[in-house]
């Protein structure tokens, strides 16, 4: 069976903390971490890194290691957690000092936030004559991330990591930061980790690089990841040298696994082959059954049920709007609502469209999204469905607070359900005199109702909600338009409509609540 055992304390030996670096791109992430390899390649071990396998270990000077983690991003980080790994032991945060603080960045931070990962900052291109440091650390402090220097809490160091200025020093203070983890694994076990990455290898067959969290994975062991299995036939490092063993915090890929399991899978090791089989099969035939719906679902009215049933002390929001004071004021709001049974946390708020960034760390962190005048990309929506996150689009903040509320109270009042009724694009604009703004659009899906409400999106953002004037095909007045077909329309009372716009109409229902 999996060996789920608890480790007696004086079987536990120190490892070597698991970083991942994160920020907006071209602040440097990269140069970074390619920084960090060349001047710490193993001293003995010449050749330095030869192959990317998604991880790698390094020994600083003073003799210490770090494993870090060379994932694409925050997407990937929280997708990884939201298959329940927890491969990140500190988060470095890279900004560049010629730039700002940006949407990415706090993405990241975020991100790290939401999985309770120490964050150390990383100020970097202060070589730049451009570069003002202070005005990043201005920022992170009005963010609420106040950095030591500052007199806060959070570590950063200014580092230009093109030059390797304080890369040195960033690297001791992120094991000053793992001192405080104090980050133990028992070595004498059989191994469990993360899948960082697989792939399909021609001449090799599957490969996967794992992170050995506890344990020390061995070659000829039986490894069970996700719904895949096999005997560990050849183990490498990041080198590309054969080892025989993998010890915690030490990255490896091996071969001999029956298929790619997916990054952020947890991998086992078993006693027999037979056994890892028998537990394959099983969540295979559990994926079917659920439709391949691996995620939990938190929607709104489960609220409700799970108070009551006294499992649920936390509710995890993210918030999205279309300006920035309705996202802090819709914020502001929810928190106030915490009562001593139940604590509202934002994880995450932006202004912006709802991004599949956005679904990624709400189906990892259990949270709803609840957005302001703003809508899902088609992207999201996709996930949202796929990860079975709740996404909640209001109009006027009172009603989101209001429904969270009586979420919470357990008693949801009957809703007004909107329903979409198609999708339409702007296509041209002519500007009419006596009549207004004219737009020439397409109806991409489902129907356009000349008595439908209407709201007008730009970049994801609704910019105005209302009704329509009139509704045309050719010359003459309908009722409404199917889907494929083009039409011609103005906005009741609204004339800035754009090339590129999408109107989406919908109707109004009302649903009786049930809990
Ligand atoms: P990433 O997108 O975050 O991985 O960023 P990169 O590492 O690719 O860096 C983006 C650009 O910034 C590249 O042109 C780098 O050469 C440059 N860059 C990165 N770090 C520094 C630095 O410390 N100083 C200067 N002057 N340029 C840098």
């Amino acid at each position: 069976a999996i060996n789920e055992e608890e480790d007696n304390a004086e079987d536990l030996e120190p490892r070597a903390p698991i970083v991942t670096v994160m920020g907006h791109v071209d602040h440097g992430k990269t140069s970074l971490l390619d920084t960090i390899r060349q001047t710490n390649v193993i001293a003995g071990e010449a050749g330095g890194i030869t192959q990317h396998i998604g991880a790698y270990n390094v020994k600083l000077k003073s003799g210490r290691r770090i494993t870090f983690l060379d994932t694409p991003g925050h997407e990937a980080f929280t997708a990884m957690r939201a298959r329940g790994a927890k491969v990140t032991d500190i988060a470095i945060i890279i900004v560049a000092a010629d730039d700002n603080v940006m949407p990415q960045t706090v993405e990241a931070i975020n991100h790290a936030s939401a999985a309770g990962v120490p964050i150390v900052f990383a100020i970097n291109k202060i070589d730049k004559p451009g570069a003002n440091p202070e005005k990043i650390k201005e920022t992170l402090a009005g963010m609420n991330y106040l950095v030591e220097d500052w007199g806060g809490k959070y570590q950063s160091q200014d580092i230009s990591a093109k030059q390797g200025l304080g890369v040195d020093e960033l690297l001791e203070k992120v094991l000053l930061e793992a001192e405080l983890l104090d980050l133990k694994a028992n070595p004498n076990r059989r191994a469990t980790g993360s899948v960082i990455e697989s792939s399909l290898d021609k001449g090799r067959g599957y490969l996967s690089t794992v992170l050995v969290e506890n344990g020390t994975l061995k070659k000829g062991d039986i490894v069970l990841a996700g719904t895949y299995f096999g005997r560990v036939k050849a183990m490498f490092n990041e080198r590309n040298a054969s080892i025989d063993a993998a010890a915690p915090a030490a990255p490896a890929l091996i071969l001999g696994l029956n298929g790619a399991p997916q990054a952020g899978d947890i991998f086992h090791v078993l006693e027999t082959e037979q056994e890892a089989r028998e537990i394959a099969t099983k969540r295979e035939q559990l994926q079917r059954e659920q439709g391949l719906r691996t995620q939990k679902i938190l929607t709104l009215d489960d609220i409700g049920r799970r108070i009551a049933i006294g499992n649920f002390q936390q509710l995890n929001v993210i918030v999205k709007g279309d300006v920035d004071g309705s996202v802090e004021a819709l914020s502001d709001s929810l928190i106030r609502l915490s009562t001593e049974e139940i604590q509202v946390n934002v994880i995450h708020k932006a202004v912006g469209q709802i991004s599949e960034s956005d679904i990624v760390l709400a189906a990892a962190s259990d949270a709803i999204i609840i957005g302001f005048q703003v809508r899902p990309s088609q992207a999201a929506r996709r996930a949202a469905e796929k990860d079975g996150v709740e996404i909640r689009l209001y109009s006027i903040i009172y009603d989101a607070i209001e429904e969270v509320k009586s979420a919470m109270e357990g008693m949801l009042s009957p809703e007004i359900k909107e329903v979409l009724t198609g999708y339409v694009e702007v296509r041209e604009v002519f500007k009419i005199t006596k009549v207004g703004t004219v737009a020439g659009c397409m109806v991409k899906e489902g129907k356009l109702k000349r008595a439908n409400k209407i709201r007008l999106i730009r970049d994801g953002i609704v910019i105005y909600s209302g009704e329509l004037g009139s509704l045309k095909r050719f010359k003459d007045d309908v009722k409404e338009v199917a889907a494929g077909y083009e039409c011609g329309l103005n906005i009741h009372n609204y004339n800035d409509i754009k090339i590129g716009d999408v109107i989406e109409p919908f109707e109004e229902i009302e649903v009786k609540k049930t809990l």
